[in-house]
């Protein structure tokens, strides 16, 4: 069994944004050599996210909106959290959208749905921040 890791950057320069990295996890997979297997990606913070959806920009709209519901950013002092900080509501956004996520590897492609893409969501930007693709296989 082979294994390849790599660390994906970012500076995303607003507080928020959903990134598509389908493209360069597909060129991780390609750097790997690897034909069949599995990879993870997942972000080494906690206030981001990777998850698959649609690379659809009403929907990346419509997921900011209910969101700022869920957890709104305003005002910074409802949180017990921002005490010296203000990105209590960024870790609850990271919660909802989770961790990581497994893909498979088949022939040396990224075995997604029709419209399954990958995204980064960043949710306490403007600083350096990182995802990991971990792959496993042969
Ligand atoms: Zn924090």
């Amino acid at each position: 069994m082979r294994s390849y890791r790599k660390e994906l950057w970012f500076n995303v320069p607003t507080r928020r944004a959903f990134i598509n990295i389908t493209s360069e996890v597909q060129q991780c997979i390609d750097d790997s050599g690897i034909k069949e297997g599995l990879v993870l990606c997942n972000a080494m913070h906690i206030t981001a996210s990777v998850f698959i959806n649609d690379d659809e920009s009403g929907l990346h709209h419509d997921y900011d909106v209910w969101l700022e519901k869920l957890a709104p950013h305003e005002p910074v002092s409802q949180y017990r959290h921002n005490v010296g900080e203000d990105n209590a509501d960024a870790h609850m956004k990271r919660q909802i959208m989770g961790r990581e996520v497994v893909v498979a590897v088949t022939d040396g492609k990224l075995d997604l749905g029709t419209w399954e893409r990958i995204f980064y969501g960043e949710f306490d930007g403007r600083r350096k921040k990182r995802a990991l693709v971990k792959i496993i296989g042969d």
